[in-house]
């Protein structure tokens, strides 16, 4: 049944959205340093909110280069070689009926304890230097020490209500995840099947954020940053 399971082709970015959620929803708490930055990045005046698709991009492309590294680099069975021949891509996808903005990727993914670590605590640089400076400055400085230093994935916050995120790690025999937030001081982790390998995420537009589910707005913020990114970028399926 092993070589059957190989030889199924990859499912297609395209035919995604059919997650099951099971188990229990843990409801865990941001690290107290992370509550503080998303409270000010939530009420962010920042005049240049779209920053959080380029922030969104080059995660997901980051992600895909982690897995191409790991592909020509790992043992087999490190790798869950099933979904091996799965396009590597960045897919976005607007939906201004429900007011959504979805990038995918089908990158390295994310297991439970990376979730945890990477989208609940702040450990990336940028982000710390971040609440540094606004130790020392004080948050009436928030938006121009966004501006200087970015603040990541917690960057969608300035546009969302809530995120969902749907991952798998490329790393063998790994369930599927979904983590949620609204950015306020709690996110929830719940086992979900029917995840590719990679990252989903959802971001919930906040009704001031409604162009960002506008193709034509997205297009021309992708245009601007796509030229860094070295994996191809779709939206609504067509290349850009
Ligand atoms: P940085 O990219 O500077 O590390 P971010 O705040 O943008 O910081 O992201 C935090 C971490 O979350 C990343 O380092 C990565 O480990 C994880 N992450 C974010 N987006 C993805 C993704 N699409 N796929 C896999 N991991 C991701
Ligand atoms: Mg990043």
């Amino acid at each position: 049944t092993e070589e059957i399971q190989a030889e199924q082709k990859a499912p297609s970015t395209k035919e995604l959205g059919k997650e099951t959620l099971k188990g229990e929803k843990e409801k865990r708490e941001f690290q107290a340093e992370t509550r503080m930055l998303l409270d000010i990045v939530a009420r962010s005046l920042y005049s240049d909110k779209e920053v959080f698709i380029r922030e969104l991009i080059s995660n997901a492309s980051d992600a895909l280069e982690k897995f191409r590294y790991l592909s020509v680099s790992a043992d087999s069975d490190t790798l869950k070689l099933v979904e091996m021949d799965r396009p590597l891509e960045i897919r976005l996808t607007t939906d201004k009926q429900n007011r959504t903005l979805t990038f995918q990727d089908t990158g390295i993914g994310m297991t439970k304890d990376e979730l945890t670590e990477n989208l609940g605590t702040i450990a990336r640089s940028g982000s710390k230097s971040f609440i540094e400076e606004i130790k020392k400055k004080g948050a009436d400085e928030a938006n121009s020490i966004i501006g200087q230093f970015g603040v990541g994935f917690y960057s969608a916050f300035m546009v969302a209500d809530k995120i969902e995120v749907y991952t798998k790690s490329s790393k063998a025999d790994q369930q599927g995840y979904k983590w949620t937030s609204d950015g306020s001081g709690t996110y929830e982790i719940q086992e979900a099947d029917g995840v590719p390998i990679g990252t989903k995420i959802i971001v919930h537009l906040k009704t001031d954020s409604r162009e960002f589910a506008d193709e034509d707005t997205v297009k021309n913020i992708i245009k601007k940053y796509s030229n860094f990114v070295s994996s191809p970028v779709f939206l609504n399926d067509e290349q850009i």
